[in-house]
């Protein structure tokens, strides 16, 4: 696991405004090629690693199902974004999901927050896929300047 250079002073940022969650589909444990305790010792060291850098994920969501188990939180349904908001007491319309791929995007379009789609990742892949509309940006660090220009009223 490695971050990008701006990974922590974006985060930084953001967090001065907002709460921040990761919301992450894990389709290899339903397939059987990651066990459940091996994602989550991946999770904890993300968020372990963003602690000692001041950088706090107040809750981690993950979806251990295929599309195949037609299970209720796989992304995009907008079911963990609805939990965060009930857990936490958000405003989704005030919420933003930032994300690499077009079920991110759709995600955040079902549950009334505001997409981001970065080219990071897998985000160059489906570029010519993502619909009109959809916000682009180039990695992490262009989505949180965006976030911040718009949410400066
Ligand atoms: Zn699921």
């Amino acid at each position: 696991m490695k971050l990008y250079p701006y990974t922590i002073s974006a985060l930084k940022k953001l967090q001065k405004r907002f709460l921040l969650f990761i919301i992450t589909n894990q389709s290899g444990i339903s397939r059987g090629e990651v066990t459940a305790e091996q994602v989550k010792s991946v999770n904890d060291f993300i968020v372990l690693t963003l602690r000692k850098k001041r950088v706090i994920i107040n809750e981690v969501y993950s979806c251990p199902h295929q599309t195949k188990d037609n299970c209720r939180c796989k992304k995009p349904k907008p079911y963990f974004l609805k939990k965060a908001a009930k857990d936490f007491s958000l405003n989704l319309k005030d919420s933003f999901i930032i994300g690499d791929h077009l079920s991110d995007a759709e995600c955040g379009i079902r549950a009334g927050a505001t997409p981001l789609y970065v080219l990071t990742g897998h985000g160059m892949k489906h570029r010519a896929d993502v619909p009109v509309g959809i916000k682009i940006c180039r990695n992490l660090k262009n989505a949180a300047e965006h976030i911040l220009m718009v949410t400066n009223a």
